[in-house]
């Protein structure tokens, strides 16, 4: 049994790593051994320019000084305290921080550890508050394919990436999806909101006919689906949904998890298309990555409808040990003092032109078949051979890896999503890595 004097990065006699193909990890080992504002160095000495902010989510950048002090100093002070019928006072502040971040309208903050659990939040919320106005038989729940809602049983069963759903079992019953919104025949090559779908929206109406409003509790969509390749609705597509969620009495849930916290230029993904959701889920970027936390923010409907019942009844039936917990919380509000002192909420805006230039000069490179770009996130689309995946796009993420460049992959797309302190220099140097990847790949 290895001890920790003598683990090999290529040793997982113990750790099974997550979303990982094990045993091809064994044979190339790819580990980081430390981070500082746009680069992490790998265990040979290398640095690697940030291309995707960890897993979307270290907007600031690595190790940034105000969030490192707010983390050691909170750990000495209150390390813990218990997360039901007591609190401590950073919780609170970071809720009313956050409340004053969200559109109006969205006022109150259930907090959580991670995207998957503000998910499966945001879910209990919305099917508890319908039975709470005495519209109970609203159960169903409607997610579109190709999203991506975390790993928990109701983030997979309403999320809409097949690989995850099928190894098990049924999920949650009485889930529809809507279609996805990716047109590449009609799309490609969009810069920023592509131009065609906004009627993809009205196949909630058809779902609506078929199973009946009054069965119906929620739509949980991504403003921008991240994970399955950076797929960016018409514009208009969202407001369509909010109209007909709102016609039927069908709450709408935007999972923020990626599209929070500046990814797109601004505070949230529903400030870019200026819809508001009644339930909007946020995770990652919330601490920075740093600590683990989530934050589920929710209408004052909602709020208040809880708020009406018998006063000895606990309202909600449900949190974590650490919700709230005071470290995650310590980091978050440094977070967001560290976002508010640099402008990063909105720099994204601000690169946007210098990023969509950047990433459209590699169109015409050999299996490229789509670019696509909004705020400071994009992805590259390679040519599937006979409708089949390819190994390509793995094959560049390897190869930059390799030349110092951290991006991410899914199936034939390569996305990213670098930190929001991002200069236009290093901007520039994803492209002539990308642009030398791709010209070699097979
Ligand atoms: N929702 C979305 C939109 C996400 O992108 C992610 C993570 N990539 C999650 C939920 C799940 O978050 P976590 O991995 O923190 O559980």
């Amino acid at each position: 049994m290895p001890t920790s004097s003598n683990v090999a990065p290529n040793d997982l006699s113990a750790f099974w790593m997550p979303f990982t193909a094990n045993r091809q990890f064994k044979k190339a080992p790819r580990m980081f051994v430390a981070a500082k504002d746009m680069h992490y160095t790998t265990s040979d000495g290398r640095q690697v320019l940030d291309g995707t902010a960890g897993l979307w989510c270290v907007n600031a950048g690595h190790a940034r000084p105000k969030i490192v002090e707010a983390i050691a100093n909170q750990a000495a002070e209150l390390d813990y305290a218990p997360a039901f019928q007591m609190g401590h006072p950073k919780a609170f502040e970071l809720a009313n921080r956050l409340v004053d971040l969200a559109p109006e309208g969205l006022d109150h903050v259930l907090f959580t550890n991670s995207g998957s659990e503000s998910v499966e939040t945001a879910l209990k919320v919305a099917l508890a508050y319908q039975k709470v106005i005495g519209q109970g038989s609203r159960t169903r729940l409607i997610g579109r394919e190709r999203g991506y809602h975390g790993v928990n049983f109701g983030g997979i069963s309403v999320g809409g990436i097949v690989t995850n759903r099928k190894m098990f079992g049924t999920l949650l019953t009485g889930v529809d999806h809507l279609p996805h919104t990716h047109n590449l025949a009609k799309n490609a090559f969009s810069r920023g909101e592509p131009t065609h779908g906004v009627d993809l929206a009205d196949e909630l109406e058809r779902i609506v006919t078929l199973h009946d409003a009054s069965t119906i509790a929620a739509v949980i969509v991504e403003p921008v689906a991240g994970s399955t390749g950076v797929l960016i609705p018409p514009p208009g597509y969202l407001q369509r949904l909010r109209d007909i969620t709102k016609k039927h009495g069908i709450l709408l849930i935007f999972d923020e998890v990626i599209t929070g916290y500046g990814r797109l230029g601004t505070p949230f993904g529903a400030d870019y298309f200026g819809v508001v959701p009644d339930i909007m889920v946020t995770a990652k970027g919330l601490t920075n990555g740093v600590i683990p936390m989530g934050a589920v923010m929710v209408s004052k409907e909602i709020h208040d409808a809880f708020m009406q019942g018998p006063e000895h009844v606990i309202e909600f039936f449900h949190g974590y040990t650490y919700s709230g917990n005071p470290i995650a919380s310590a980091a978050g509000l440094a977070t967001l003092e560290t976002y508010k002192d640099e402008g990063l909420l909105t720099r994204g805006a601000e690169l946007a032109k210098v990023w969509e230039d950047a990433l459209h000069s590699l169109k015409g490179l050999p299996h490229v078949i789509d670019i696509r770009n909004i705020g400071l996130v994009g992805a590259i689309e390679l040519q599937p051979i006979d409708g089949q995946p390819t190994k390509r796009a793995f094959a560049a993420f390897l190869k930059a890896f390799e030349q110092g460049l951290l991006i991410r992959t899914t199936g034939d797309i390569i996305a990213l999503s670098p930190p929001l302190i991002i200069s236009e220099s290093q901007i520039g140097e994803i492209v002539s890595t990308l642009s030398g990847i791709l010209k070699t790949l097979e």
